[in-house]
């Protein structure tokens, strides 16, 4: 949201320094004053003085010097160490007029006017000496020229290690100053936009930590300090009393241009990561800028200003190709702007040295062409910074689309698997429970097995035991009359002998699953109790009952028909049968005892009968 109002107070605030440019520029009030009386340069007779020794009364005497006119609108003579005289005559005049060189970097300027042939007035000026000692103080060097009723002559001598340009007018007093408002207002515009960008920018780059901001704001502030030392406000405002820095800040400052555009290059269009070849380059320049500012503490102003014109027009170019090269390779929006800007920039500059060389003619237009080019490149940077936070925010609004919409990938995958994990262990869990069941019923079978004769098929004598000893609780409980039944075969050692074991053991059998059969009732119990032994647990039976069953299991047996290798094996029985009602005196072994006397008595009897204890 904030970042979102930033962006959208950064473009308004361009659009109305654009605005307030335009305006400016339109503003038909502004040309109608504009009334000044052009010095046309073939006006103007220059002479040449390589030796620097004419004097100024030479220069007015001897009629043998090579007085040449000036091939240009403008006398330009590039950097030379020559001096150079011009001069030129001026009509009577009814009204006072200003005459203006607006070359702000000349170092000396001795001004004569002369009136048949005869110095009325000299000043002595230049950026050598203080600001203060200005006739007028302006910016640029004014001469006031009273009015006269004759032809004035004026000579200027003119010295600097600058280029020697100079760009003569002469105005009307009241029309200059009315002018000359217009002309403030328009720097003014100027280096308001570069205020508030400096301004706003870094305020960007404190909250968005984004260095790019920090490299714009060096750059502008950079290219602002060489626009101030060009035009003459920095002398006139910042530094009037150091004219030796005021020489040296235009060398200095100027390859900072070249860093601070180069850096800020480089890291707006990420060279270093995708274009590293165009990186190095610019870098290259970085350290050759930096370089020549610090010679240029030490050097003199006109032996370091052309490299530092030359590197900066091979910065300007490189980076201008290359920001083309990444705009057409990336098409992103920010690398268009980043391109329109320094294009505009270029042919701002571009118109201002046809001027200067007179391919165009000298005009507001003309001369402030390189001004308006650098404030509309100013804004266009702050836009395409701008863009490219845009750019980077809707960047990372789409990853974090992408990745919200990988998470609930994610959670939905996760929540599938959670489901199948879920459902595999129920189905685990179910077949493990059915796995332990069978395992509980084989458990069980094996128990059953290990209670179960080999040889007869009913219960051992273990499980006897066990089942004597809960039946003989439950009947405590109950109250119920407990009965059992101790059997034994009677001669059974001779069915062996006479018959052999297998017809023993068969017999056993037999006579086992017949008592089974015999004795029904669910709780009643056979057991194998030893050798040749069965005992039956009769539970809730009393002694008349378990006498019955006895006696019907000896019936039973008497009449078996128990065949072996054809021959029919005759076996009786013996039982002894004891009843109680159990009570905290009487144990198992009580019953067992009672029962094993009476199976004896049995015996003793003559065996094949029922006796009781
Ligand atoms: P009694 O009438 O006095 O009981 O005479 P008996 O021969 O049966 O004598 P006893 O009760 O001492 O019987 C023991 C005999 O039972 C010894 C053995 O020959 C036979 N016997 C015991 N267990 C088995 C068995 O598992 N198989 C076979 N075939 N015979 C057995
Ligand atoms: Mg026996
Ligand atoms: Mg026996």
């Amino acid at each position: 949201m904030v970042i979102k109002f930033q962006i959208s107070l950064t473009i308004k605030l361009g659009l109305s320094c654009l605005v307030a440019f335009l305006c400016a520029f339109f503003n038909p009030t502004y040309a109608e004053s504009q009334k000044q009386l052009l010095i046309n340069g073939q006006q103007i007779e220059v002479l040449i003085d390589p030796q620097h020794q004419l004097t100024i009364d030479q220069v007015i005497d001897q009629k043998n010097l090579n007085w040449e006119y000036s091939k240009f609108e403008t006398p330009s003579y590039g950097f030379s160490p020559h001096t150079y005289w011009l001069r030129f005559t001026l009509p009577a005049q009814k009204f006072e007029t200003i005459l203006d060189l607006d070359y702000a970097l000349l170092d000396y300027i001795a001004y004569y006017r002369l009136q048949n042939n005869n110095i009325i007035e000299s000043i002595f000026t230049g950026d050598k000496h203080k600001f203060s000692d200005r006739p007028i103080q302006h910016r640029s060097f004014l001469f006031p020229i009273p009015a006269s009723d004759h032809n004035q002559t004026i000579i200027l001598k003119i010295r600097s290690s600058s280029a020697i340009q100079v760009p003569l007018s002469l105005w009307p007093e009241k029309t200059f100053f009315e002018h000359d408002q217009y002309l403030f207002v328009e720097h003014g515009i100027y280096y308001g936009i570069a205020l508030v960008m400096v301004l706003y920018n870094f305020f960007l780059f404190l909250r968005l930590r984004d260095s790019a901001y920090g490299f714009y704001v060096f750059y502008v502030l950079t290219f602002a300090f060489v626009q101030l030392s060009l035009s003459g406000f920095s002398y006139q405002f910042i530094w009037p009393n150091s004219p030796e820095w005021n020489e040296k800040s235009l060398s200095v400052l100027t390859p900072l241009i070249i860093v601070s555009a180069a850096i800020f290059s480089s890291n707006f269009l990420k060279l270093a990561n995708y274009y590293p070849q165009f990186n190095k380059l610019l870098y290259i320049q970085v350290f050759i800028g930096i370089a020549i500012s610090v010679f240029s503490v030490y050097f003199p102003y006109q032996i370091m200003i052309p490299y530092a014109a030359g590197l900066a027009i091979l910065a300007c170019l490189s980076i201008f190709l290359i920001s083309y090269y990444v705009m057409l390779k990336s098409m992103y929006k920010y690398a268009i702007y980043f391109a329109a800007a320094w294009s505009i920039f270029l042919v701002g500059v571009v118109i201002l040295a046809m001027n200067k060389f007179g391919f165009l003619p000298r005009t507001w237009v003309t001369e402030s062409a390189a001004q308006i080019g650098s404030a509309i490149e100013i804004i266009l940077l702050s836009f395409a910074l701008a863009e490219r936070l845009y750019d980077a925010m809707q960047r990372r609004f789409i990853a974090e689309d992408e990745s919200l919409l990988i998470k609930e990938e994610l959670i939905r995958t996760q929540q599938k698997q959670n489901l199948i994990l879920e459902n595999e262990v129920t189905k685990r869990t179910q077949d493990l429970e059915e796995a332990l069941n069978k395992v509980k019923l084989l458990n069980n079978e094996l128990s059953d097995l290990s209670t179960i004769d080999q040889v007869t098929g009913i219960r051992n004598r273990r499980y006897f035991d066990d089942m004597l000893e809960k039946e003989f609780r439950r009947a405590l409980r109950n109250r119920s009359s407990l009965s059992l039944i101790m059997l034994d075969l009677d001669h059974f050692k001779n069915v062996n002998d006479t018959h052999g074991h297998l017809a023993g053991d068969l017999c056993l059998k037999t006579i086992a699953n017949s008592i089974y059969n015999i004795v029904k009732r669910p709780p009643d119990l056979v057991c194998r109790y030893g050798g040749e032994e069965i005992a039956i647990i009769l539970p809730d039976t009393d002694h008349k009952g378990a006498m019955v069953i006895a006696e019907r299991i000896r019936h039973h047996i008497e009449n078996l028909q128990i065949k072996f290798s054809g021959k029919t094996i005759p076996i009786t029985t013996s039982l002894g049968v004891a009843s109680f009602v159990p009570n905290n005196n009487k144990t198992t072994n009580l019953l067992i005892e009672l029962a094993d006397k009476a199976l004896y008595q049995a015996k003793y009897d003559g065996r094949n009968c029922t006796r009781s204890a």
